[in-house]
């Protein structure tokens, strides 16, 4: 074993040794159609019993995708047409500022519309904002719409950014989409997880917060596709970590969820 998967297992065993499970959950985003490159991730969540988060654009979203979802694999909404509308100057974002609210919310309950007529009852009430950027300010309103979670990057500020409305983030992106969109390599991405998992332990993070971990199957190379089979065989069956359903992730009763993690650190 090399020394980056070494430490991962060791931090692993701290969260075991103080009687707490680390949780992990899977979201993938992007999807839209069917591909050899879907076809891989979705066999890849079945074959290794990993449940995955899939975040599908609903506009354009070809309803063949969602034919032979495997058992685990749950559908959240990523956007309505994943098309940049940042103003020069803006950072990239599907939702910029500009865009009135009204017009906003329309939309996304458009999308959500369609995607329910697609997914039926694989779809979760989730909405994870493309370039995981969404107007602060509106959060809250999407729980009118009946939105129950919400996703972005980075650990959360608050589990409830309104009521009724978990927000759970992904805290690993293993892409160097700067650096030519390869993979970041195991020992980065490694590092990153044990630091939000330690961050967690210590009480730095949410410890009820499960680490989420962010894929994007139209571009992994094969350096990164074997990252993810080696990632699942390490933590599938181990004491210590537990990957959970996008379904307990969002919906699951708080103390259901969380009742292991609540402990007094
Ligand atoms: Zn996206």
């Amino acid at each position: 074993m090399t020394s980056a998967w070494q430490s991962f297992a060791a931090e692993l065993s701290r969260w075991r040794d103080c009687g707490r499970v680390a949780n992990f959950w899977w979201r993938d985003d992007d999807a839209t159609r069917p591909t050899a490159e879907l076809s891989r991730l979705t066999a890849l969540s079945v074959q290794a019993q990993v449940p995955l988060g899939l975040a599908v654009i609903p506009d354009g979203a070809d309803p063949a995708i969602f034919a032979d979802l495997g058992p685990g694999i749950e559908v959240l909404q990523h956007g309505v047409d994943h098309r940049n509308r940042a103003a020069a100057g803006e950072k990239t974002s599907e939702f910029p500022a500009s865009e009135s609210p009204d017009a906003l919310l329309r939309r996304i309950a458009t999308g959500r519309e369609r995607l329910q007529a697609l997914a039926g009852a694989r779809l979760l009430p989730v909405l994870v904002p493309p370039w995981n950027r969404f107007p602060v300010a509106l959060v809250p309103l999407l729980a009118g719409l009946g939105f129950r979670g919400y996703s972005t990057f980075a650990s959360r500020e608050s589990e409830y950014p309104a009521n009724g409305l978990r927000q759970v983030n992904t805290h690993v992106d293993p892409i160097a989409w700067k650096r030519g969109r390869g993979f970041i390599g195991e020992e980065r991405a490694l590092a990153l997880a044990i630091e939000h998992l330690a961050a967690r332990r210590t009480g730095a993070a949410d410890v009820t917060e499960p680490t989420g971990w962010l894929t994007h199957h139209a571009v992994h190379d094969e350096a990164l596709w074997s990252f993810l089979e080696r990632l699942f065989e390490e933590t599938r069956d181990r004491a210590g970590a537990r990957w959970l359903r996008p379904a307990e992730v969002f919906l699951a009763d708080d103390t259901t969820m969380t009742r292991q993690d609540r402990t007094d650190l």
